[in-house]
């Protein structure tokens, strides 16, 4: 599909997840040098053994946690040694939340917006050097569906969600003048390891595969996505193909939110 990713640098923030693996592997396989994050844990140590396991030469794993200055700064250290420039940053961690409002929480709140908003604006600051030293370089940042529509219980994730659709307009404006694109993609339901967490909370009885089905039924196109639907739509915008496109959302959402 995407050309002329041969030689380019990328970092994929929550690579070590469904769709944030998915897109790394999209780009290791396409040619760049890709660097992923997530936190000391056990995702990480599968990422880094899946690495090993399959061989994928040039993919480095990094203990990064998004929301802390600290990591990010390490982080960023860590890819100007290695790669010198950034040509792809793919602002994809995220952490899911139902908070409803008579059990809210400011500290679970500021948590959501630090892993979904502030660490955005977190890495995009740190990189910033290394992605003008591309002298073209393209961002996307992973929004969802729930940046638009969206069920109760939800308003906590929904604000941080709904804020990337803002802050990806104003960033694109602030970045143009250094040749960086910036854009977002807002799936709707996918089959991650998030999805499958989500359904376990909210109907712990329920058999996976039967929620899978009502779900996909939701869906115009008959199904829930797959963490290579949302990857697509990453690699076109980080391409060339989409050169002049920035500012933007694209909705990896089955067609969902045609219906509501
Ligand atoms: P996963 O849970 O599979 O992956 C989430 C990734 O985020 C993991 O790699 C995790 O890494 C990382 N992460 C979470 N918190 C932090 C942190 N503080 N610092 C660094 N990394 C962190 O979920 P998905 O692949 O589904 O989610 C990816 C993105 O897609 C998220 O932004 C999510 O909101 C969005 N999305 C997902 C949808 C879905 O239906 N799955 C729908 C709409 C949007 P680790 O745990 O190893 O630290």
């Amino acid at each position: 599909m995407s050309s002329g990713f041969a030689g380019k640098t990328a970092f994929v923030t929550g690579g070590t997840g469904g769709i944030g693996w998915s897109t790394a592997l999209a780009l290791h396989d396409a040619g760049a040098r890709v660097a992923i994050c997530g936190r000391a844990g056990d995702g990480l140590e599968r990422a880094r053994a899946r690495i090993s396991d399959n061989g994928l030469a040039g993919m480095l794993a990094l203990e990064a946690d998004v929301s802390s200055q600290t990591d990010i700064a390490r982080a960023g250290e860590i890819l100007q040694e290695r790669f010198g420039h950034l040509d792809i940053l793919v602002n994809n961690a995220g952490i899911d939340s139902f908070q409803r409002l008579d059990a809210f929480s400011p500290e679970r709140f500021g948590k959501v917006m630090d892993v979904n908003v502030t660490s955005v604006f977190l890495v995009i600051s740190q990189v910033l050097p290394l992605l003008r030293a591309a002298r073209s370089a393209s961002i996307v940042t992973i929004g969802s569906i729930h940046g638009h529509i969206t069920t109760a219980g939800r308003s906590d994730y929904v604000a941080s969600k709904s804020a990337l659709v803002g802050a990806t307009r104003a960033l694109a404006l602030d970045l143009a003048p250094d040749r960086i694109r910036i854009n977002l993609v807002s799936p709707g339901a996918i089959e991650t390891p998030m999805l499958l967490r989500g359904w376990a909370v909210k109907a712990p009885d329920a058999d996976p595969e039967t929620l899978k089905a009502k779900a996909g039924a939701l869906h115009p196109c008959g199904r829930i996505g797959t963490p290579e639907d949302v990857a697509s739509a990453v690699m076109f915008l980080v391409g060339d193909e989409a050169g002049f496109i920035t500012g933007t959302e694209i909705l990896v959402d089955g067609g969902m939110s045609c219906r509501l």
